[in-house]
């Protein structure tokens, strides 16, 4: 009788669409959602083994043990060719969960790092004493100065929020390994489809599911992945900081899994023809989008990358006030943070995940005033290049 189970023969595309820990009695293709916090038993030696970790059954939702949890984590973990996935609430429960499990003896940050990450090592780790660098990327070649003992984490995030900057995955897990440090990848923007970073070498992988894995901007959902070793004190942090996702998230986060692969390839490429076009606009000075030949990281993101994402920034010529008319006058792309999802958005860093920072800071992180962050959704490639040229056609000779 054929199964129809995941085999690991397959393309992460078949795996994802045939994942399931168990096949269905009533015959559905999917699992039911179990929308249960507890789980009983029919004795207290079974209920005993499971609390003691000798059976691995479920026992209690929030622990992670949850059958609809579970079936998420096995797609999660395949999907980065992990032994392992963990699913949270919420990007930054991944987050927060992974540098208290791994991060505790220090932290080295290379290159930009998404807003919430810098918030949660500013405001909350400073004043807990765990210590943390921030290096820019051109400070990258500083690495191991700042890896003085052993057990210490280097967190990175490729391409970088807002200018598409691409840091070597392989030649970062070489350097951290080389002082005993471990390497942390942030993947939300690549998404596994594009870029797996265990892959290379990296040893933790954390996704905003929010964004592309969710792709629907209808859910708020985070992800871990790595060894099955390096997973359990995060699953622990997890436990003991309430970071579960509930059942219904989980099930809904799966259903979008299904689709990830065919979403991501239409990302890539309506992207990569929006990049073409703003290339060609007069009112843009540069367009920055790790799929042109001549972005700065583009031999890079060939070797290490499978697409190149649908993120990309446009620099309007004119400054924050042009770039703000642009903006306001878009018709098909919705002025909103986040990204990842079906519906093109646009939003401008110094107004938003930037604002807080100097002049000189954005300076040195090559974020201009005039800066459009894109995140180009699954609308006609035409449509979003027609709404752009008119947005910055506005702004006249
Ligand atoms: C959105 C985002 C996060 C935070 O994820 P939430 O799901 O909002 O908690 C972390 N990293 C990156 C790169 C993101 O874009």
């Amino acid at each position: 009788m054929p199964d129809h189970s995941p085999s690991p023969n397959h393309h992460p595309a078949t795996r994802i669409i045939h994942n399931r820990r168990h096949r269905d009695q009533q015959g559905s293709p999917y699992s039911p959602v179990y929308n249960t916090t507890t789980y009983r038993f029919d004795t207290t030696a079974e209920q005993l083994a499971v609390v003691k970790g000798e059976n691995d059954g479920n026992l209690y939702t929030r622990w992670g043990t949850n059958p609809t949890i579970k079936e998420l984590e096995q797609g999660l973990a395949q999907l980065e060719s992990a032994q392992a996935g963990l699913a949270f609430a919420s990007g930054m429960a991944a987050i927060s969960a992974t540098l208290f499990a791994h991060g505790r003896n220090g932290i080295v940050c290379a290159g930009d790092l998404y807003g919430g990450t810098q918030e949660l090592l500013m405001n909350h780790f400073e004043p807990l004493g765990i210590p943390f660098t921030f290096l820019l990327n051109q400070q990258l070649d500083e690495l191991e100065q700042h890896l003085t003992k052993p057990g210490m984490l280097v967190y990175c995030e490729t391409p970088a929020n807002p200018t598409m900057a691409i840091l070597d995955i392989a030649d970062l897990a070489r350097r951290a390994h080389a002082k005993g440090a471990l390497l942390a990848v942030d993947n939300t923007f690549a998404s596994p489809i594009n870029q797996r970073p265990l892959e290379l070498g990296a040893d933790l992988v954390m996704h905003s599911a929010t964004k592309y894995l969710a792709g629907h901007s209808d859910l708020t959902a985070g992800a871990f992945m790595s060894s099955a070793e390096l997973a359990k004190p995060v699953a622990a942090w997890r436990k003991s900081l309430g970071q579960i996702l509930a059942p219904e998230m989980a099930a809904l986060l799966s259903r979008s899994l299904r689709t990830l692969h065919v979403r991501v390839r239409q990302h890539n490429e309506n992207a990569m023809a929006v990049a073409i076009a703003m290339e060609k606009h007069p009112k843009v000075s540069r367009v920055l989008y790790p799929g042109l030949p001549d972005f700065p990281g583009h031999q890079l993101a060939r070797q290490q990358m499978h697409g190149f994402g649908g993120m990309l920034s446009i620099d309007v010529i004119g400054g924050g006030k042009a770039a703000e008319t642009v903006e306001d006058h878009l018709q098909v792309f919705l002025l909103a943070t986040s990204l990842g999802g079906v519906e093109s958005l646009v939003s401008q860093p110094i107004a938003t995940s930037h604002y807080r920072l100097t002049p000189e800071d954005r300076a040195q992180r090559g974020i201009s005033d005039g800066l459009l962050r894109l995140s180009v959704g699954l609308e006609d490639a035409g449509d979003l290049i027609a709404d752009l040229e008119q947005a910055l056609d506005s702004l006249g000779e």
